[in-house]
């Protein structure tokens, strides 16, 4: 469609008339028949909802439904309103006298309000009723609010109040208490599709379904923005089919299909086809920032759909629901809120980065190296249960053993043939006091005794315990720890010091001859070592080194330890605690 003279947009062009034209509202639509067939009119309504939904139209609307006297002259109160008599255009135009329309906005002060008040005094010149619409009305002063409240309270009974906001909580509750609230819903993605191909068709525009589809998600249930784009869509088509290409182009947003796809490839540890994804969709235009917020958006909503939740169905679309279903089924939780966090990360590395693209895809590269790693919970579950037979690895969920270097096939194997650690006999027990004060579980880790230590300030014992304490299990109130020549002051100071932090009780048990124990420090250390070492011995690092001609790869590769990062810290040791038993065992 070329543009000419009389070109209207299309949100003026098709403003809803009457509230059969407005799409999604039918809840509105149906209390305030009710109220008018009912004659149950209130004085004041507070429409909500967000913006471009619909709730100045709506105010219109009703202010003509309220007015309205027919196209004969004799009709009453209804909400139908003919659209033919005086006062129904008057009203639509803007310049009925007897409705008033007052952006609170440019008109906060309590002046402003008294002059309203002083209005409501006059009956109407010749409209039914004197109608205030009143939009953003959240935006008025505390003193211009309590003006208002006055009227509100004895309200004279030509006079009707029409508020619009889309930040209700910032409204008084004495305000809203005398208010008939309409909350106007989010138009569904359905109902979107529904109406935007309803105008493309009185437009005479060619408009495939997964365009529509697209149009629909990205209005967020705004009819406006949703107008506005399909709008912006047409004069992009030149008169040629809209398809979702088109949209793309115009809007420069990453697919949906590309976002899943490349979600696979770095879920699967394919760096080669994950970077070749994000490099195509670099050139179509795309900001590294917006493939990074699609796939923290992916990997939230199959988080979500990992734990149970309902997906849903009226803002994604079919295809999204079933690859976000597949993924819920084929990943484990460890796995997932371990990309979380490298990708929340990634977000202010990509963002600093004066090569944001590059950035993308060295966190990517990383990425694809954490999802390589089994799931733990599951992992040391199995362990104590798990039959001897080659078949204990892949027994555990989430455990590829095709992408796991065979070394560490074995070494799981090793482990899972192994007795618990923490059920060997203990050769030293101190108990503090009685067991009244069961401890309620602040301890689980070396680490959190670690961190008691340092936020007690006790800086030697929290040195001590970083290098020299080896905690082998920590079960409810007994804590296991190894023998070595350090351990005699430590299990006794320890429960005095833990019942000091944390106001519990704890048993600290030294347990002979367990070479295996690591402490904080040593793991730490030895989990660096780890994943340099599977990142360099890897194919595909290999080829993405040879292909990028990168140096120093391997320091990206590791997690960084960040001084303020006490998250970044603690997962790193957890990590590398669990790597260290595979290992060593
Ligand atoms: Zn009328």
């Amino acid at each position: 469609m070329a543009k000419d003279n009389n070109y209207i947009v299309f949100a003026r062009k098709y403003r809803p008339m009457d509230f059969d034209d407005l799409v999604g509202q039918e809840a509105l639509v149906k209390t305030l028949s009710n109220a008018m067939n009912n004659n149950r009119l209130a004085h004041a309504y507070l429409l909500t909802g967000i913006r471009g939904v619909g709730k100045t139209t709506s105010a219109r609307i009703m202010a003509k439904g309220l007015n309205c006297i027919g196209a004969d002259g004799k009709g009453g109160i209804t909400i139908k309103p003919c659209g033919q008599c005086s006062h129904c255009k008057s009203i639509m135009e803007g310049r009925n006298i007897d409705v008033i329309e007052i952006d609170a906005a440019s008109n906060t002060s309590v002046d402003n309000v008294r002059e309203i008040i002083e209005g409501t005094k006059y009956t109407p010149v010749s409209a039914r009723f004197k109608i205030y619409i009143i939009d953003e009305v959240h935006m008025l002063s505390k003193s211009a609010f309590n003006a208002i409240l006055k009227t509100l309270e004895e309200p004279p009974s030509h006079v009707k109040f029409i508020f619009a906001t889309t930040e209700v909580k910032k409204i008084p509750i004495t305000v809203l208490s005398r208010c008939q609230r309409f909350d106007l819903k989010r138009l569904t993605i359905e109902n979107m599709v529904k109406h935007l191909s309803n105008l493309a068709s009185k437009e005479g525009v060619e408009i495939d379904e997964d365009a529509l589809n697209i149009l629909a998600t990205l209005s967020e249930g705004s009819a406006r923005d949703g107008v506005s784009l399909l709008d912006q869509a047409v004069s992009h088509s030149n008169g040629v089919k809209i398809t979702a290409e088109t949209i793309k182009k115009m809007i420069g947003i990453a697919d949906r299909t590309e976002t899943t796809s490349l979600f696979n490839h770095m879920m699967s540890g394919d760096i080669a086809k994950a970077l070749k994804n994000i490099e195509a969709q670099y050139q179509s235009g795309v900001e590294p920032y917006l493939i990074l917020n699609d796939l923290l958006e992916i990997t939230h909503l199959v988080t979500r759909a990992k734990v149970g939740c309902e997906l849903d169905k009226a803002m994604l679309s079919e295809n999204l629901i079933k690859s976000v279903t597949d993924f819920a089924k084929d990943l484990n939780m460890s796995a997932l809120t371990l990309v979380w966090q490298m990708l929340i990360k990634g977000v202010s590395e990509v963002d600093r980065s004066p090569y944001p693209f590059k950035s993308l895809e060295m966190l990517l590269v990383r990425i694809c190296y954490g999802s390589f790693i089994p799931d733990f919970n599951e992992f040391v579950k199995k362990k104590s249960s798990v039959e001897q037979n080659d078949t204990a690895t892949s027994n555990v969920r989430g455990f590829d053993k095709q992408k796991l270097n065979p070394e560490i096939v074995e070494a799981v194997k090793e482990v899972a043939k192994s007795p618990l650690l923490s059920d060997k006999e203990p050769i030293v027990k101190v108990v503090l006091g009685n067991n009244e004060n069961a401890p309620s579980g602040s301890i689980k880790t070396a680490f959190d005794i670690y961190r008691m230590a340092e936020k007690a300030k006790d800086s030697i014992l929290a040195y001590n315990i970083k290098t020299h304490l080896k905690v082998i299990a920590i079960n409810s109130n007994v804590i296991k720890i190894a023998n070595n020549e350090k351990t005699d002051s430590l299990r006794s100071l320890l429960p005095l010091k833990i019942k000091e932090w944390c106001g519990e009780d704890y048993v600290v048990e030294v347990i002979e001859d367990v070479k295996v124990a690591k402490s904080i420090a040593e793991n730490h250390a030895s989990g660096k070592d780890f994943f340099k070492k599977i990142a360099m011995e890897n194919e595909i690092v290999k080829a993405v080194l040879d292909n990028f001609e990168i140096k120093g790869i391997e320091a990206n590769l590791i997690p960084k330890k960040d001084e303020d990062d006490e998250m970044r810290d603690e997962n790193m040791f957890l990590l590398s605690e669990k790597f260290n038993e595979m290992i060593d065992e």
